[in-house]
């Protein structure tokens, strides 16, 4: 029987969940939910309906496993400890600094209920966090460096939104390649922020506005640009449709350690991800734990998790015998 998945909230993660779903035949979609009037959000899904929150509740006994899609500023400090009251839930919760006490809420409410949520799924935090921890208990004499991108960061573009006279933007974080090269190379660098990465930026200015000006406070926004070297392009609304709507992803976890009586061999330990969709990628990640909540809920297990808590194998569709048979 497949697991039955209720998607709550549906913006990109929402519908990166629904193709998820059509991919792997030991899920299925019960219903997803939303705060805005259901009649006014349409899902892909033939059969199946789109329900208000406020019904979720009533709805405990028919879903295995409710995937939390809100977003990580606001939504998910609020739902993820208030659903895993009535189901098992998944949530991709971003800020890394409020992971100790999102963790700490979620798992009073489940515990008292008697139900899983694993939280903070995803690449990072999600399968980078994951990278890191496997080559950090390997390599204990070593040096850890992540890189991300080519990608779209949302809150980078919401922040040029913002400024006056910009219409529309979207900002790129790019890897710089040298500093890339030099950590593959053995080098360990010592690397500072304006090293590693740089920002590229697509604006489309509202007409007669003043381009120096954007273009400098751009660059000399702190916390966002002035630690970087920031390159800012003004481009049509056209252009920035047709160019730079996709939502792409990815970066490099990469650990450098040393082994031998005298640290005298070097070893590299890299994980890679590039993603032509950050939202359907991430809710891939989010089926394969969806499962996982099951089968721990299923032998009794309560409480907060993170990834660092999911054993391999209760990630995969296939079961223990065909692991050991297809995958070792
Ligand atoms: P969206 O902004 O697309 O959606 C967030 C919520 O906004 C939805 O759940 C939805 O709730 C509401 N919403 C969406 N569209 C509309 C609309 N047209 N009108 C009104 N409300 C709308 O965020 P994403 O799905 O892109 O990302 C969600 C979170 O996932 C992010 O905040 C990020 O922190 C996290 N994330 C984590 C990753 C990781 O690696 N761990 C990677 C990628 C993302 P409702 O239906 O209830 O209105």
């Amino acid at each position: 029987m497949a697991i039955k998945i209720g998607i709550l909230g549906y913006g990109n993660l929402g519908r990166g969940i629904e193709c998820a779903i059509k991919q792997n035949d030991d899920v299925e979609l019960a219903g997803v939910f939303t705060r805005r009037d259901p009649s006014t959000v349409k899902i892909m899904t033939e059969g199946v309906k789109v329900y208000s929150v406020d019904d979720a509740p009533k709805m405990k006994d028919e879903i295995d496993v409710m995937i939390l899609c809100g977003g990580s500023a606001t939504d998910l400090p609020k739902q993820t400890p208030e659903y895993v009251k009535y189901f098992n839930v998944i949530d991709s919760f971003d800020t890394h600094a409020k992971i100790p006490e999102h963790f700490a809420a979620v798992d009073a409410a489940a515990k008292a209920n008697g139900n899983v949520g694993i939280i903070s799924v995803g690449w990072d935090p999600g399968m980078f966090s994951l990278n890191r921890l496997y080559a950090n208990a390997i390599l204990s004499d070593g040096k850890d460096y992540t890189f991300w991108g080519k990608g779209v960061s949302q809150g980078h573009s919401d922040a040029i939104r913002r400024i006056d006279g910009v219409k529309d933007a979207k900002q790129y974080t790019v890897p710089v390649d040298s500093a890339l090269k030099a950590v593959r190379n053995g080098e360990n660098p010592e690397l500072t922020t304006r090293q590693k990465h740089t920002r590229e930026c697509y604006v489309v200015a509202e007409e007669g506005a003043d381009k120096a000006r954007i273009e400098n406070e751009i660059k000399t926004m702190p916390n966002y640009f002035s630690d970087y070297d920031t390159t800012v392009n003004f481009i049509s609304e056209e252009e920035l449709k047709a160019n730079h709507s996709g939502i792409p992803h990815g970066g490099f976890v990469i650990r450098c350690g040393k082994t031998g009586w005298n640290g005298e061999n070097s070893h590299i330990i890299e994980y890679s991800l590039k993603l032509d969709s950050n939202p359907e990628f991430t809710s891939s990640v989010l089926i394969a734990y969806a499962r996982a909540a099951y089968r721990m809920s299923k032998e009794g297990q309560s409480g907060c998790k993170t990834v660092f808590d999911v054993a391999p194998a209760y990630l995969s569709k296939l079961s223990g015998e065909e692991l050991r048979k297809n995958l070792l």
